[in-house]
C-alpha cells in the first residue's frame, strides 16, 4: 500500500520513522505493557534518547520499591549492564498491591 501524502511529508520532517524500512529483529513480536520476567536478567531495548540512531541498550531489571509515600508501590530499577547505572525506574507488574502501576 502506497504512503499518503501526510506520511510522506512526515517522514521527510521525520516526525515519524521511514515506514518502508525493514523491521528490524523482534519487531514482528506482539505489544506489551512490561517485559516478561523471564528476560529480567537480561532485557534489551532501544535507547530513546539516541533517536533516530537506534542503540540498543542491555539492562537487569531489579524489583525495588518507591519510598516517597506510605503506598511503597514496587518499582522496576533498569541498571545498564555496561555501566552498572541506573537509567530508569517502571512499575513492577509483579507487584502484589501496585502491580505494575504508580502515580509518577
Ligand atoms: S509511586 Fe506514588 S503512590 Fe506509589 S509509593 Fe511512590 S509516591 Fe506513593
Amino acid at each position: 500500500m502506497g504512503k499518503s501524502f501526510i506520511e510522506r511529508v512526515a517522514q521527510k520532517l521525520r516526525i515519524i520513522p521511514d515506514l518502508s524500512r525493514p523491521h528490524s529483529k523482534g519487531a514482528e513480536q506482539t505489544l506489551r505493557k512490561y517485559p516478561a520476567i523471564e528476560d529480567w536478567d537480561d532485557h534489551r531495548e532501544l535507547d530513546a534518547q539516541q533517536w533516530p540512531k537506534r542503540v540498543v541498550r542491555n539492562y537487569s531489571l531489579v524489583p525495588t520499591t518507591c519510598f516517597n509515600c506510605e503506598s511503597a508501590c514496587g518499582m522496576l530499577a533498569y541498571v545498564d549492564k555496561e555501566t552498572g547505572r541506573v537509567r530508569k525506574f517502571e512499575g513492577n507488574p509483579a507487584h502484589p498491591a501496585s502491580r505494575g502501576r504508580n502515580c509518577a
